[in-house]
């Protein structure tokens, strides 16, 4: 609600007598905009002569009628309606209307309405000024608004915020001051928006606009560049740690959760900074190495911040240099015969202390760079695409290792294989599987496939229905890290998947953190009730294993078990225990 209009504000028309009266009047009469007064039944008392000009109506055919003979049939009865719902909790209003010209035609024009009360709050008069608008200026310069606003966000686009960028270089170059670049990437955005879609991924991002806006001053430019991608530009810093400081209160910020749709959902950031003129004194340059900062803010594990210093272009170049080198592996991907290698973690029943089965985990030696961990190389697989073709590799050479299990007597093991979204998108995956199973004489049973929560709600016909056929072909499957997605336990009653495995993360804390307990005990629970068996994965003490068995756990895995070991290790396991048993 505006505050009260004071009450020595003179009532229209104007006491012409009055200094000040006078002046106004001159005001009212010799405005540009159209102006229109009611008194408090609604009903026009004085027009100006820019609005007889722009209605085509003498005063003395409007005075005593009702604004309402001015409209034209675009003006539908809910605009009206909002309207006056806006007049009563705002005491004015603002907006675009087509009004209808005496002579018949409609024209657009803008419209401001403000209500004036008496002294006991009364509603005396509406003022309403109206600003003739050519309709071809409106939708050109809405056009001219479009191309340098996001309009999801209404922040600065890409377009704009490199332009902008570039002016405040100049200035800073001219002035001898120092900018900050900051590039803001929203951690875990690309799982909300493939989990729960793209109206409650807008909504997040509007939120963190305005979160983002609220963290910096008026004169900092705040944009977003891309999908989950912001900037913010200090255009005038002291020193480097007026830019962390910043960069902190961003992260402060952003960290509460968002309440969306009935989802609490969390979208940190990970904050790349680069500095005027130290990083680059051109936006490309300035964009490139936030960039490369940025990344390594994800690296170094989400919601954090980093500046960035020449060191990371060597990683940058490191990086390009693995991917190389794995392109080469897998250009010579044979049989048996390659820089990669599968081993086995045993999966074991926690009531029976039963083995039930062995996750296949891929493994990369390479001769330059030697044993590289499957997190780094496998992003780097998923990010180039040749995921594909290892991914399918990994298929085919666990098949191959069931088949020798099976000629070396260790038949009853079932062998979990992950696959990564970019298969299961892919129409071949089917045939392939069919394909490996036949050639090594396996029957469905022999394998199961883990997919990971977000994997699984991508794309969810196609998704759905490739799994339906792998289900209905007789193959298991388990959705893998299960809880850092926002899949609903809902929507996964409507996948055929028979087990779900517990992500390391929950475990790790199970003992220590009451969220994690609780996590760990609804999810169990409701899994349970879904009919889907329960695999905690990164058990690693006793005490976590009494913890899950406890609540019903129906298979672990983990180090308290084993480490994943190579083909003769594994083997040399199975027998071990086969002969403990017997
Ligand atoms: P994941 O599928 O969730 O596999 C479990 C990971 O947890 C494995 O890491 C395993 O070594 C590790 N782990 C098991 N028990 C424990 C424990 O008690 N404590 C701790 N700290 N860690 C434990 P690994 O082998 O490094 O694999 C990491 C991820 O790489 C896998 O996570 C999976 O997402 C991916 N990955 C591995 N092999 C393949 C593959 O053949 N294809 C695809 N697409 N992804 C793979
Ligand atoms: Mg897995
Ligand atoms: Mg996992």
């Amino acid at each position: 609600m505006l505050p009260a209009i004071p009450t020595d504000v003179p009532t229209v028309p104007p006491d012409r007598n009055s200094p000040s009266g006078a002046v106004l009047l001159r005001a009212f009469l010799q405005s540009h905009d159209g102006i229109l007064v009611t008194d408090s039944q609604n009903l026009i008392i004085a027009v100006n002569d820019a609005f007889t000009r722009l209605s085509g109506y003498w005063p003395d055919e409007l005075i005593g009628s009702d604004p309402r003979m001015l409209a034209s049939d675009r003006t539908t009865p809910e605009s009206r309606a909002s309207i006056w719902l806006a007049l009563d909790n705002r005491e004015h209003w603002e907006g675009e209307i087509w009004n209808r010209h005496k002579d018949g035609t409609i024209y657009p024009c803008r419209l401001r309405i403000a209500v004036l009360r008496d002294e006991k709050g009364r509603i005396q008069n509406h003022v309403a000024n109206f600003t003739p608008a050519d309709a071809d200026h409106e939708a050109a310069d809405r056009l001219a608004y479009l191309a340098y606003h996001d309009p999801l966000t209404n922040l600065p686009n890409r377009l704009a915020f490199e332009s902008q960028l570039e002016q405040a270089l100049l200035s800073c170059a001219r002035d001898n001051r120092h900018l900050a670049l900051m590039l803001i990437d929203l951690d875990n955005f690309k799982n909300i928006n493939d989990t729960l879609g793209h109206q409650v991924g807008d909504q997040l991002l509007q939120n963190v606009a305005q979160r983002l806006r609220e963290c910096v001053r008026a004169s900092d430019l705040v944009a977003r560049i891309g999908g989950d991608e912001f900037v913010v530009v200090l255009p005038e810093i002291e020193s480097p740690l007026t830019a962390a400081r910043v960069a902190s209160k961003i992260q402060n910020n952003l960290v509460e959760g968002y309440r969306i749709a009935d989802h609490l959902l969390y979208a940190t950031p990970s904050i790349g900074i680069s500095l005027y003129p130290l990083d680059g004194n051109d936006p490309s340059t300035m964009l490139r190495n936030a960039d490369t900062a940025m990344y390594y803010a994800k690296g170094a594990g989400r919601n954090n911040h980093q500046f960035y210093t020449a060191r990371m272009n060597e990683a940058a170049g490191e990086r390009l240099h693995m991917e190389n080198e794995l392109r080469l592996a897998i250009a010579s991907i044979a049989p048996g015969a390659s820089e990669f290698s599968l081993h086995f973690q045993p999966q074991i029943e926690t009531a029976s202390g039963r083995v039930l089965g062995l996750e296949a985990l891929l493994r990369w030696t390479s001769p330059k760079l030697g044993r590289i961990s499957p997190t780094r190389f496998i992003a780097i697989a998923e990010e180039t695409g040749l995921i594909q073709p290892l991914g399918d590799w990994v298929i085919w050479e666990t098949c191959r290792q069931i088949r020798r299990m099976k000629q070396l007597g260790i038949t009853d093991v079932r062998v979990a294989i992950n696959i990564s979204a970019q298969q299961l998108r892919h129409d071949n995956l089917l045939l392939l599987v069919r394909g490996a199973l036949s050639c090594y004489d396996l029957s469905p049973e022999d394998i199961e496939l883990e997919v990971t929560e977000s994997t699984a709600m991508e794309h969810p016909e196609t998704t759905l229905s490739t799994l339906d056929q792998l289900s209905a072909m007789g193959i298991v499957l388990a959705i893998d890290d299960f809880g850092t997605g926002y899949s609903s336990l809902a929507y996964l009653k409507h996948l055929p998947i028979q087990r779900l495995k517990l992500d390391r993360s929950f475990v790790t804390d199970i003992e220590t953190d009451p969220n994690d307990a609780a996590i760990c005990t609804a999810t169990i629970a409701l899994g349970h009730s879904l009919g889907l068996e329960l695999v905690a994965e990164g058990v690693e003490t006793e005490n976590q294993r009494n913890f899950l068995a406890q609540l019903g756990c129906d298979t672990l895995q983990g180090y308290l078990y084993s480490q994943p070991m190579s083909f003769d290790e594994t083997v040399a396991y199975l027998r071990a225990y086969r002969a403990a048993r017997s």
